[in-house]
């Protein structure tokens, strides 16, 4: 039977004034897949993300998720549906509490019983959090900013999450944490996952499907146990030769 692809990109490009950083991406994350995005500094993974999130609106090409239209959309709107985006840097509100980050993320949810829910799985998946839910996040350390911003994210109650370099400046034990706790998320709340990494090695353990991305074009792209077969990949991105 054919599936409907959770999200899809066709032919997206976008620039910042002249610059063209995309330049007709098109690719399709399934339902409960993780997909990972791979590329070097500058490749527009960043790019791409913010373009489907609505951050920033695309030249061309079109976007859709669960079915629906939502190329150039509200942030605000597209986060409503369903999708949620965690920045590169993380971007917590450093003068509100721990707490109050992760209720900004359940802002638009009526269902207070799920959003208490949501909030004890976080705090079960990251207990730190738990411990310091009424410190001010900007005293977190990065490790715990990056788990912050990935809790925050879950509390919007998203179908899909956009993990945008979750490993940046981070050590590589706390990064296998995060990574792990990407995968249970995966796994046990059935969230679909598009994951855009530097860390080609870690990216290509978790992730079912992955793109290559060279200067704002997808080079390649299959199964990542076969692309950490690739020469190419091993060469580039896993640092094998
Ligand atoms: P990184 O992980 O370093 O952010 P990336 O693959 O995510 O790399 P993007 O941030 O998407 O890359 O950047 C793609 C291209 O767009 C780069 O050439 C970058 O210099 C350019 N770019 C990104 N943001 C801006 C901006 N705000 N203004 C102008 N150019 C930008």
């Amino acid at each position: 039977a054919d599936m409907q692809p959770t999200l899809s990109l066709a032919n997206v490009e976008s620039a910042y004034g002249p610059v063209k950083a995309i330049r007709g991406v098109s690719l399709r994350v399934m339902p409960g897949q993780i997909a990972t995005v791979l590329g070097s500094n500058g490749a527009g993974k960043s790019t791409i993300l913010k373009t489907i999130s609505g951050i920033i609106d695309p030249q061309k090409g079109s976007i859709v998720f669960q079915g629906e239209e939502i190329t150039a959309r509200d942030p605000a709107w597209i986060v409503r549906r369903g999708l949620s985006h965690v920045p590169e840097g993380r971007e917590v509100f450093p003068l509100l509490s721990v707490r109050d980050n992760l209720l900004m993320g359940a802002y638009t949810r009526r269902d207070r019983d799920a959003v208490a829910r949501d909030m004890e799985t976080v705090f079960g998946y990251f207990p730190i959090l738990r411990e310091r839910a009424a410190q001010d996040a900007g005293l977190l350390s990065g490790g715990q900013q990056q788990m912050l911003a990935i809790s925050r994210a879950i509390l919007a109650g998203p179908a899909m999450i956009l993990l945008d370099e979750p490993s940046l400046g981070l050590s590589p034990r706390l990064t296998k944490e995060i990574f792990e706790i990407v995968v249970r998320i995966n796994r046990e709340r059935g969230t679909t996952i598009l994951l855009v990494e530097q860390n080609a090695n870690m990216a290509l353990n978790v992730a079912d499907h992955g793109y290559v991305l060279e200067n704002g074009r997808i080079v390649m792209d299959d199964a990542c146990d076969r692309l950490r077969e690739k020469d190419d990949i091993k060469e580039f991105y896993l640092g094998m030769k």
